[in-house]
């Protein structure tokens, strides 16, 4: 759906003079001095670390702790996270989790979701903030936990002196420090600020259109690689909106998900603690799901081809063995928890089951390289 459809509310003053201002710096004074005077390594290394801490305290901070509560973690961590959330200048943590979660419940509706992606690039990019629109005005509603938390709502009420004091303040110092004042407020403070700015707003916009889909087909949602480059891991988004309460995005060992790492070397030194991760079955079950269900599109598609009625049989012996392991494993889970609940499990039993989980999970393993050559089959039959 076009975005110019919609009709347009008044422009939000605010929002707008903030990216007309930080967007004019960077297009006019820091061209402008670096031509001029040249920027020295301190700007550039400064600009880094701001660069990578306000983008951490966004996807470890706002996103996966404040919005998901995928873990807990201790208050220094909060603050810091609170403190660098707002020099990315995002909005504070109760608006920014109480919008990111609705787009969870709602997303893709026009209506609901505050970024939509279905509105166009522009506007699940940066439109949406431009003006005052009905999906954008946060639902504090959803956000009761964190109304809760006497940090958050401390953040909250002095968002803005918290955030000019980060951005204005700290690079002002850092730059007095290493002897180059403009310098570092150009480059560590206006360039960073509007490159974590796009960075952040890609997830909205280009997550939920350039990628793949594995793990789901039923929303927007996408899974890209050069995204999570760029975002800290927060480009496996596919993954993201199929398990929203699991502290990784990029699930895989190799898949690069900073964020991830770090949530998990902070918890080593009891910073951030009981967190939460899907079991695999439940990730191999969905990737499955997935396959059966463009297998079904691709079956369609083909109906009448040659060995039609071969690979149909094989698809359906298929999915009955896929519903008979996710039998097994659910009734291995509800067990699991029965003797849980009862204390009655001994460290044998434990280990008994574990071993029977990892064969359930080894079945869908091998089921999903089958169902992968199926496919294969099914495209070049
Ligand atoms: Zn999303
Ligand atoms: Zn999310």
């Amino acid at each position: 759906m076009q975005e110019t459809s919609w009709k347009k509310p008044p422009l939000n003053t605010p929002a707008v003079f903030m990216f007309a201002l930080t967007h004019a710096v960077v297009l006019t004074a820091v061209p402008w001095y670096g031509i001029t005077h040249g920027f020295g390594a301190a700007a550039w290394i400064w600009f880094a670390v701001f660069l990578s801490l306000t983008e951490l305290a966004i996807t470890c901070g706002y996103h996966r702790l404040f919005a998901h509560l995928t873990y807990q973690a201790k208050p220094a961590l909060r603050l810091v996270y609170l403190l660098f959330g707002a020099m990315a200048l995002q909005n504070s943590a109760l608006v920014w989790s109480a919008g990111h979660r609705v787009h969870h419940v709602s997303i893709d509706d026009p209506e609901l979701d505050p970024y939509c992606a279905k509105r166009g690039f522009w506007f699940s990019h940066i439109g949406w903030m431009l003006r005052n629109y009905p999906s954008g005005v946060p639902d504090f509603d959803t956000a009761r936990d964190l109304q809760r938390d006497p940090l958050v709502m401390w953040q909250h009420r002095y968002y803005l002196p918290i955030a000019l004091a980060m951005n204005l303040g700290l690079s002002f110092l850092v730059g007095w420090a290493s002897g180059d004042i403009i310098g570092v407020m150009l480059i560590a403070g206006f360039l960073r600020l509007v490159a974590s700015h796009h960075l952040t707003f890609l997830i909205n916009s280009a997550a939920h259109i350039f990628g793949t889909q594995p793990y789901t087909a039923e929303n927007t949602a996408r899974d890209n690689p050069v995204l999570a480059v760029l975002t800290f891991g927060e480009g496996y988004h596919n993954f993201h909106h199929a398990f929203a309460n699991d502290y990784r995005n990029g699930v895989r060992w190799w898949q690069w998900d900073p964020s991830k790492w770090l949530i998990r070397t902070l918890s080593w030194f009891g910073l951030a603690y009981k967190l939460k991760s899907v079991p695999w079955f439940r990730i191999q079950r969905a990737l499955l799901l997935a396959q059966f269900r463009r297998a079904e599109r691709e079956l369609a598609a083909y109906d009448g081809r040659e060995h039609f009625a071969q690979l149909k049989a094989r698809l359906a012996e298929e999915y009955a063995t896929f519903q008979a392991a996710v039998s097994s494993w659910t009734a291995l889970r509800a067990q699991l928890l029965q003797k849980t609940r009862e204390s009655a499990l001994d460290r044998w039993e434990h280990s008994e089951f574990r071993a029977r989980a990892k064969e359930l999970e080894r079945s869908l393993h091998l089921q999903l390289r089958r169902m992968q050559s199926l496919r294969l089959q099914l495209r070049t039959a």
